[in-house]
């Protein structure tokens, strides 16, 4: 299966409205959501993150709201501590730029660059694209564990391919331009709905008659 044929295909069974299934209030507060979404489920970030972002939807508020404050929102989710840490050093740092109090945050200009988003405290390769994919359209391919396992299980990547750095390579090379940036959203939705990492639910799957996955299951 080509990647062609699957981004011909699959888009039309996934809701291509929804930006994105973590919940945010403004630019600021997706790069929070995302932040905790690493090693942890959407629907599990989802639980924390009305309360939280309705007292800190801003750098200033955040700041306000303090590391330890912060914590009590997230304790949940995976590696909470680690988290908080970074959410608060992103926070002194946007501190020192425009808008950090503005409730519809939103990044300065400069930030729409990957090199620069990777700056910042607490924003990796994989933040950094999501937030440029899914924020500003930017055509980036963010690898989550989706993205990365079906990757493989397609064989549009090899063995080597054994980061997400990698795979994100490889795959801007093989997939056609004019779908890099609903990359990350359709095979993450896909991936989590249907073409998932046990079982995967061949049956109701529109690729179900090209696919050549070994694990294939209809
Ligand atoms: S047919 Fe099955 S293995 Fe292939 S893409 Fe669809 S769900 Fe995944």
């Amino acid at each position: 299966m080509t990647p062609e044929q699957y981004f011909k295909a699959v888009p039309k069974t996934v809701d291509m409205n929804i930006r994105s299934e973590l919940y945010s209030t403004n630019e600021f507060t997706f790069a929070v959501a995302v932040i905790l979404s690493a090693q942890a489920t959407d629907k599990k970030v989802n639980e924390v993150t009305p309360a939280l972002f309705r007292v800190a939807p801003t750098p200033a508020k955040m700041l306000a709201l303090g590391e330890d404050g912060l914590k009590e929102y997230i304790r949940v989710i995976s590696f909470f501590n680690n988290k908080a840490r970074s959410i608060m050093r992103l926070s002194a740092q946007l501190m020192n730029e425009d808008g950090a109090n503005e409730t519809d945050y939103k990044f300065p200009k400069k930030y729409h660059d990957r090199e620069q988003l990777m700056k910042l405290p607490g924003i990796g390769q994989k933040t950094a694209n999501v937030i440029m994919n899914v924020m500003w359209g930017m055509p980036n391919i963010g690898v989550d564990t989706h993205v990365f396992r079906n990757a493989h299980r397609y064989g549009w990547v090899g063995v080597d391919a054994n980061t997400p750095e990698k795979v994100e390579e490889k795959l801007l090379q093989i997939i056609p331009k004019k779908y890099h940036a609903m990359v990350n959203h359709v095979m993450v939705l896909h991936g989590r709905y249907t073409c998932k990492a046990l079982r995967p639910q061949c049956a109701s799957c529109p690729v179900v008659g090209i696919c050549t996955a070994h694990d294939k299951t209809a």
